[in-house]
């Protein structure tokens, strides 16, 4: 990018391509402070739907993990008097209730039950009769029995043992002797329902949902429950996100949900404490950064409109640049040039001729200046008019174009009858040649008005030679006199001064 010294160069050297280079530089300036405002802006959006999702799946694994303490607790209650020898001696109905004291008896809060050694069922805080009696078969007696040091175990759901509570997790603990002989099982059913109610109760958004799962993929709860989501029941292990949530354990990405037709949702999401669970709150991309596309739409459009009027004012401003441009070249030109003649005129001479003197001095080569003068012109003038006296200054003017060629020469109107031609690198020989070459042009020019009077000039020349160290008022008036030589001597006819 140029620095603002050069671009001030440049633009008072190039003012059009300084202003299309400026405009462009502020336009993409724009663009990219407002792009990158919009996506820091994104970036802020997502990171806080992220925080609110961190804070929900806290608040629920908190949760979990209170019910399975409080199970816990619970089922070592339930183990203490199952143990106790005394409490066998009681009637059956208070033996219950001691044994149960500590069990959740609040509808829907689940149950607890007692197995003994064969699996089959001694008690249930409910006191209700269960549908399945015998538990021998069950995975988690099983293993209960087969391994003692196991602690709280906490097993897949499952709807068959207890029909009336629905889906349910179930905690269980082994009751061995006091010579480690395997007693049975205290075993806590908690209802699947109970965290649909706790996720009824948060409010995230209609296509957002909160989510339990237990590590083997299995969908426990979530709400809410829409007719194309997989239900309660279903297994997610096979799914791609589902994997990287088991391999990631805690945290937060954004991919393309499969059940969602691919449409890009956030998950975040914790694995419970030492539990086989998994807490997962999914929002939907879309939702989350609506409010976001809207202003985006609007900031890009604002902008759009804004680069366009920029450009189109920078376009308008170059129009008028290249204008004054041009009305500023031609007016130069005006003042440079001989209205009469068509010639460069005193003031354009006097440059040239400054710069020429300058150049030579520097290079050391010769510089010729030829002074013009036509000859009888007041006579030329009486006889043919005014009117024909400036036809003729302009057909010699036009020899003098036709004899000086090179690109560095110059020939200019001086003032009245009188020209002066500069140029530069000739010497002396080259001077009288193009000097002759013009006398002869201009004698040459058609006869004017009856014929009996042909135009002539007397041409004066001085040559600024490397060794002679004169300066250029000197020079000028050595051709000055020259050309009084030239007069003097009969006219129509070349003069050169000594150098
Ligand atoms: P000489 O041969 O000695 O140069 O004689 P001359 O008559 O050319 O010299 P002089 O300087 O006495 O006269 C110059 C005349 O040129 C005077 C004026 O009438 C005429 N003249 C000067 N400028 C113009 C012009 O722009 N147009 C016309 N038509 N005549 C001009
Ligand atoms: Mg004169
Ligand atoms: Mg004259």
């Amino acid at each position: 990018m140029p620095t603002p010294a050069p671009l001030l160069a440049l633009f008072k050297s190039r003012p059009e391509q300084a202003l299309t280079l400026g405009t462009c530089l502020a336009v993409f300036a724009i663009v990219s402070i407002v792009g990158y405002l919009l996506l820091r802006e994104r970036d802020s959006v997502e990171r806080s739907a992220v925080r609110a999702s961190n804070n929900i799946v806290q608040l629920i694994e908190n949760d979990v993990l209170r019910n399975a303490e409080l199970y816990d607790q619970s089922l070592r209650g339930l183990m203490w008097g199952v143990r106790h020898p005394q409490l066998s001696s009681l009637a059956p109905d208070l033996r219950r209730q001691i044994l149960f004291r500590q069990a959740i008896t609040t509808p829907g809060q689940g149950e607890l039950l007692w197995l003994d050694a064969q699996g089959q069922v001694q008690g249930r805080s409910s006191g209700k009769v269960p549908l399945l009696t015998d538990f021998a078969n069950t995975a988690a007696f099983q293993a209960h029995r087969a391994h003692p040091g196991l602690g709280l175990v906490l097993t897949s759901p499952s709807q068959r043992q207890l029909d009336e509570l629905g889906w349910c997790l179930n905690f269980s603990r082994r009751i061995s002797s006091s010579s480690g002989a395997f007693m049975g099982v205290t075993l806590g059913a908690l209802p699947l329902a109970y965290f649909d109610a706790l996720f009824q109760r948060l409010d995230i958004g209609k296509q957002s949902s909160v989510n339990l799962l237990s590590t083997d993929g299995q969908l426990l709860a979530r709400q809410p429950v829409l007719d194309t989501d997989p239900q309660v029941g279903g297994n997610y292990l096979k799914r791609a996100n589902f994997q990287r949530i088991l391999a990631e354990q805690n945290g937060s990405f954004t991919a393309a949900s499969v059940a969602r037709g691919g449409a890009q949702r956030i998950y975040t999401f914790a694995k419970v404490a030492n539990l086989p669970l998994i807490v997962l709150v999914v929002h939907s991309a879309d939702e989350v950064l609506h409010s976001w596309r809207h202003t985006a739409w609007l900031v890009g459009a604002a902008t759009g409109v804004l680069c366009v009027g920029i450009l189109w004012l920078s376009v308008l401003l170059g129009r008028e640049l290249r204008r004054r441009q041009r009305a500023e070249h031609s007016l130069a030109e005006l003042a440079a040039t001989d209205s009469l003649t068509g010639l460069p005129n005193r003031r354009r001479l006097d440059e040239v001729l400054k710069l020429e003197w300058s150049r030579a001095q520097r290079s050391g080569k010769p510089l010729a200046i030829l002074m013009v003068d036509i000859d009888h012109f007041k006579a030329f003038n009486q006889r043919h008019g005014h009117a024909g006296g400036d036809h003729a200054l302009r057909e010699v003017a036009l020899a003098l174009r036709r004899c000086v060629r090179r690109p560095a020469d110059l020939a200019a109107r001086y003032g009245g009858e009188e020209f002066q031609v500069v140029l530069p690198e000739t010497d002396a020989s080259g001077a009288r040649l193009i000097a002759e070459r013009i006398r002869a042009a201009v004698e040459e020019l058609p006869a004017f008005g009856d014929g009996s009077v042909a135009i002539t000039v007397s041409i004066g020349i001085a040559v600024r030679m490397q060794k002679t160290q004169r300066d250029l008022t000197t020079v000028l008036g050595l051709a000055d006199e020259a050309l009084y030589r030239a007069k003097a001597n009969g006219r129509n006819r070349v003069e050169q001064a000594q150098s």
